[in-house]
């Protein structure tokens, strides 16, 4: 019993009574693209691990042979005595890979996030005018973070449009002090991608540090399926990505020049105050970013089978938005339905996430269909059988 539990309670009945209550299932993985819930096989549509690597034989492998060489654990934070050859040898990978000078390892990309952004926003805030800071509509919850714990008010524009992004900053010409521009290159709830060339552009006519979230394209699109921000080389001020989606690992990395990697090392409190990563998780990164520059079969595979979704999805009448990526979303619109479906789906062997509000806006509740290299033609087939199937129940189901 804590002192608190009649609080806690009234919160989560009342979230219960909505229907938004979130709890977790028990799941466990079982080879990729598949997942055992209870005593069932799924094919697994929910999963970030999009090429499948959280399982290859030689990521684990490598995981297994640093934690038997160096330890189960990094002993204390980078700066105190945490930072092995490992890590330097890592990152020096990392930052090649990114083709930028340095790159530096976090705990996590919500880590990262919600605490760079403060320290780049510290140096920028004294004295001078305040930094202005223009973020996309849509961005993760870990960018919102960062931007309040800075202290500072987002200037958002409408999701991808790059032209009211140009507007917002024309506008505010010649007031306040250094401008960033926060985005992502694949947005995890839509599937689409930002132009990086064109966004590039429109940081450098107006003098914008840009900060870009490569959460979902890391591993997967890209040059070397290295990110998007490979097709604007040089000109991304900071490049952050996690390691735990398509890398198949954990952990999360900031790729940009010797001096910001080095500002961040002496000020950013989530790097400084952590311990850091553990050698399985640096063995298991460092097999990934050998192995992803090789996988670019898997790679095209997983956009044409991505591509076959999505004309099969509309077919069945359903949106797929903006989507040009792995990640495909089919739109319902109300909740209620969302949540249905995805239950119907799972009766029939297919485990597919309903989201719905607050994590996309009103009406757009949607299944997210995240695709892996590991998913078969014939996957995508089922999965599409078995909307078809279940969307025609539940239209009777509504009459
Ligand atoms: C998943 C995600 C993160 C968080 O990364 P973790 O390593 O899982 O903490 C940050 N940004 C975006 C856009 C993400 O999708």
């Amino acid at each position: 019993m804590s002192r608190m539990d009649p609080l806690f309670s009234h919160y989560l009945d009342d979230a219960r009574r909505r229907h938004v209550l979130r709890r977790m299932r028990l799941m466990q993985p079982v080879g990729a693209g598949r997942v055992q819930v209870a005593d069932r096989c799924f094919i697994n549509f929910s999963s970030n691990d999009y090429l499948g690597l959280s399982q290859h034989p030689d990521v684990i492998a490598r995981a297994q042979e640093y934690a038997a060489r160096y330890g189960a654990g990094a002993q204390a934070s980078r700066l105190v005595c945490g930072t092995s050859e490992m890590y330097a040898a890592v990152e020096a990978k990392l930052a090649r890979a990114k083709g930028t000078e340095a790159a530096l390892l976090f705990a996590s990309g919500w880590q990262a996030n919600a605490a760079v952004l403060p320290a780049l926003l510290k140096l920028t805030g004294q004295g001078a005018a305040s930094p202005q800071v223009f973020t996309d509509k849509l961005v993760h919850a870990s960018l919102h973070q960062g931007c309040a714990a800075a202290g500072v008010k987002q200037i958002r524009f409408r999701h991808n449009d790059l032209d009211h992004l140009e507007s917002l900053l024309q506008a505010r010409e010649g007031t306040g002090g250094q401008r960033f521009i926060v985005t992502e290159s694949v947005f995890s709830m839509d599937g689409d991608c930002v132009d990086v060339y064109r966004l590039a552009q429109i940081a450098q006519r107006h003098d914008a540090f840009v900060y870009l979230d490569e959460a979902h394209a890391t591993g997967v699109l890209g040059p070397g399926g290295m990110g998007l921000s490979g097709f604007a080389p040089g000109k991304i001020d900071l490049i952050m990505g996690t390691c735990s989606k398509a890398l198949g690992g954990f952990g999360a990395y900031v790729a940009g020049s010797r001096a910001l990697c080095d500002y961040l090392a002496n000020t950013c409190s989530g790097f400084i105050y952590t311990t850091a990563l553990p050698p399985a998780v640096l063995g298991a990164l460092d097999a990934a970013l050998d192995l992803v520059p090789t996988m670019d079969t898997a790679r095209v595979q997983l956009m044409a089978n991505a591509d076959y979704l999505r004309v099969g999805l509309q077919a069945l009448g359903l949106e797929t938005g903006a989507s040009s990526t792995h990640i495909v979303p089919a739109v319902v619109g109300d909740a209620q339905q969302a949540m249905s479906l995805s239950a119907r789906l799972e009766t029939r062997g297919m485990l597919v996430t309903a989201i719905r509000p607050p994590t996309v806006p009103q009406g757009t509740s949607r299944l997210r269909i995240a695709l892996s290299a590991a998913h078969t033609r014939a996957d995508i087939t089922s999965l599409l059988d078995a909307l078809s199937v279940s969307l025609s129940r539940q239209e009777t189901a509504d009459a």
